[in-house]
């Protein structure tokens, strides 16, 4: 399996991070070995100093396909469940400044936290109106809604198939909302959807 992440989905977090929102859907990948699961502890890295959240729903691909077309995108998913695109903010600002890939920023082991459970999107009205945060410590530090995507879900699909074929068990990190933050060994981090509590993991 892979995990495709999307960048700068939210208008006010392409902001934070300088820049305006691109005009076409951002897309990088992680490899199957940066999924964390089971609640597993995430265990900060030794190569960085500021390993930042980025809480981020999940679409889980329930079918293979290519070149899909938007309007039969919503029939390569059934469930969504949330998780956290770790990234190593002090690497990836000197990639870009050079220039370089991000993988070694966004890629490394570990940088997918992902809940165990998915939730079928039949539950949802709208997929496209879901309230979800991340709480640090017991606090809320970001709050999103999935109406805020500047690419919803079903079109990130079909212009992601456009140039990789999507198979059963990918996932689509869907990108962050505002307020993306350092986590800090003793940490606990928790997202949910609504009220539904389904990532819940301490940072050693
Ligand atoms: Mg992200």
């Amino acid at each position: 399996m892979k995990i495709i992440c999307i960048g700068k989905n939210y208008f006010d977090h392409a902001l934070e991070m300088g820049g305006l929102p691109p005009k076409e859907p951002l897309f990088f990948l992680k490899p199957e070995t940066a999924l964390l699961r089971n609640n597993e502890p995430f265990y900060y890295p030794d190569f960085s100093n500021e390993i930042h959240y980025e809480v981020e729903i999940v679409v889980r691909i329930s079918k293979m396909g290519k070149h899909i077309e938007k309007r039969f995108a919503h029939r390569y998913y059934e469930e969504i469940g949330i998780g956290i695109d770790m990234t190593a903010r002090d690497i990836q600002r000197l990639h870009k400044e050079k220039g370089w890939p991000w993988e070694k920023a966004k890629a490394f082991d570990h940088s997918a936290p992902v809940g165990n459970r998915f939730l079928p999107i039949t539950k949802f009205e709208d997929v496209q109106n879901i309230n979800f945060h991340l709480e640090k410590n017991g606090e809320i530090v970001q709050q999103g809604n999935t109406k805020d995507m500047i690419f919803p879900i079903d079109e990130l699909i079909s212009y992601v198939s456009q140039f990789i074929t999507l198979k059963t068990g990918d996932l689509i990190f869907t990108g962050t909302p505002e307020g993306v933050g350092p986590i800090k060994v003793g940490d606990s981090l928790q997202a949910f959807i609504e009220d539904e509590l389904l990532l819940d993991f301490e940072i050693k």
